[in-house]
C-alpha cells in the first residue's frame, strides 16, 4: 500500500552511526568492568547533566515517565503534596505527563495551550488555578521552552511547586529566567524529568531518564525512592521501586550528551531549511526561532487546518514519512474516560486534527529537509 519511502521519519541507526565507535568502546568498558549496577558511568551521567543544565542535584534513573512520578512521588512522601493536590498540565502532552501525576495520587488538571507556541501560556494557567492547586508540570513540547516572566509571576504568586518536563527539550534555554536564577530548559523549575528514550534528541539504545532538581530533599527522596525506598542496604525507609538507570545505557548516554548542541544546531538547521521553503497557504508553519537554542526542535510541526489527513495520504504517496504527535490528547484517552474524559479542551483538539511531524532529526539532510518542503507546496486538496 504504502510508496517507497524516500524520506523516512526517522533512522535511529543513521542518527548514531557518527557516534558508533565510541558507543561500541564504552559499553564494551562496561562489559569489562564487571559492575552492572550503579557505578562511574551512571556518576557521570548526572554530573555531565548537573553542569548542562546548571542544577545541583541529578539523578540518573529508567526512563523519563519514572523521573516524573518519582519526583511526584517525593513530594508526596516529604509532606510537600498531598494526596489529590491539583497539578496543572497543558492538555496537548504526550499521556505520560498525565500518567505520572496520577500515578502520585494528584489530580492533574489540563489547561488548553497557545495555538501558537503549543505550549501553556499565563492567562490560561492563571484562570485555572484554584486553591487546590499545588503544582505545574510545564512540557517544552516539540523542544520549545515554555518559560516566561509572566508564567514565573504566576507560579511565586500561588506558591506553585514546578516539575518540568524536559523529555522533549535537552539543551533548550529559556527566554526569561528560571525560579532559582537560571536559563536552561530542566533547571527552571524545582524539579524537572528528563528522558534518554531512543528517539528523543539525546537517545540512549533503550529506556533512560533522569531527575534534575535544585532541592537537596527531593534529590534525596528520589534517589532512594528508585531504589527500593532505601537509603541503605536492608533498611526501607519508603515502599519504593526499582528504578535505576543500566550502566550500558549510562555509558551510551556518556558518548552522546556531550554532543547535544551539536545536535540541537542540526536540527535548527533542518528547521530553517522548512521555514525558508514551505509555502504553502493551507500550512501553518511553527513559530520560527531566533536563536539556535530557543527550541531545540525535538519535532517540527505543522498544522493543515482541514486537510491535515489528505496532506499526510500526499506526501507518504510522494515518498515523504511523517508521523502525528499526538492525535488523541490524555483526556480522550480511555484510561481517563470517567476522570478527564468530560472535559472539553477544543485547543488541544483542534491540534490534535491538524498537526503533522516532519522529518527533522540529524539523519534526514538540510537538502532532503528543503525537497520535502517543496513537495509540501505542491499539494492541493
Ligand atoms: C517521551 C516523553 C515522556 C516519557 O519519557 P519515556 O522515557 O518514554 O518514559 C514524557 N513526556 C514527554 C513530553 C515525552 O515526550
Amino acid at each position: 500500500m504504502q510508496a517507497n519511502i524516500t524520506y523516512p521519519f526517522l533512522e535511529l541507526d543513521r542518527v548514531n552511526a557518527p557516534y558508533i565507535n565510541d558507543i561500541k568502546s564504552a559499553i564494551n568498558r562496561v562489559v569489562e568492568s564487571g559492575r552492572y549496577v550503579g557505578g562511574p558511568e551512571v556518576e557521570q551521567v548526572e554530573t555531565t547533566i548537573a553542569k548542562l543544565t546548571r542544577v545541583p542535584h541529578v539523578v540518573a534513573v529508567s526512563n523519563g515517565l519514572d523521573a516524573l512520578r518519582l519526583i511526584l512521588r517525593a513530594y508526596v512522601a516529604t509532606g510537600r503534596l498531598n494526596e489529590g493536590d491539583e497539578v496543572i498540565v497543558p492538555a496537548n502532552t504526550y499521556v505520560a505527563s498525565v500518567l505520572a501525576i496520577v500515578d502520585a495520587g494528584l489530580r492533574p488538571v489540563p489547561v488548553d495551550p497557545d495555538p501558537v507556541t503549543h505550549n501553556l501560556d499565563a492567562a490560561g494557567v492563571e484562570s485555572h488555578v484554584t486553591p487546590r492547586t499545588k503544582a505545574i508540570m510545564p512540557v517544552h513540547l516539540y523542544g520549545r521552552v515554555c518559560w516566561s516572566r509572566e508564567l514565573a509571576e504566576i507560579i511565586q504568586r500561588h506558591n506553585l511547586i514546578v516539575v518540568e518536563d524536559n523529555a522533549q527539550a535537552i539543551g533548550a534555554k529559556s527566554p526569561a529566567e528560571g525560579l532559582f536564577g537560571t536559563y536552561v530548559a530542566g533547571g527552571l523549575g524545582h524539579a524537572a524529568g528528563f528522558s534518554f528514550y531512543p528517539t528523543k534528541n539525546i537517545g540512549a539504545l533503550g529506556d533512560a531518564g533522569a531527575v534534575a532538581t535544585h532541592d537537596k530533599e527531593i534529590a534525596d527522596t528520589v534517589r532512594a525512592l528508585a531504589n527500593y525506598g532505601s537509603y541503605r542496604r536492608y533498611h526501607n525507609v519508603y515502599a519504593g521501586f526499582n528504578c535505576r538507570m543500566d550502566p550500558v545505557q549510562a555509558a551510551v548516554l556518556n558518548v552522546k550528551i556531550e554532543h547535544t548542541d551539536d545536535e540541537n544546531a542540526a536540527r535548527f538547521a533542518r528547521a530553517v531549511a522548512y521555514d525558508n521553503t514551505i509555502d504553502n497557504p493551507l500550512v501553518i508553519k511553527p513559530l520560527m526561532t531566533a536563536h539556535v537554542t530557543d527550541c531545540v526542535w525535538h519535532q517540527y510541526v505543522i498544522r493543515i487546518p482541514q486537510h491535515r489527513d489528505a496532506m499526510q495520504r500526499f506526501l507518504a504517496s510522494r515518498g515523504v514519512a511523517t508521523d502525528i504527535h499526538y492525535p488523541t490528547p490524555p483526556h480522550r484517552q480511555p484510561c481517563f474516560s470517567e476522570t478527564l474524559g468530560g472535559l472539553k479542551l477544543p485547543v488541544a483538539e483542534m491540534l490534535a486534527e491538524e498537526v503533522l511531524s516532519l522529518p527533522i532529526s540529524p539523519a534526514t539532510s538540510v537538502k532532503d529537509a528543503s525537497d520535502i518542503a517543496r513537495i509540501i507546496n505542491e499539494f492541493k486538496p
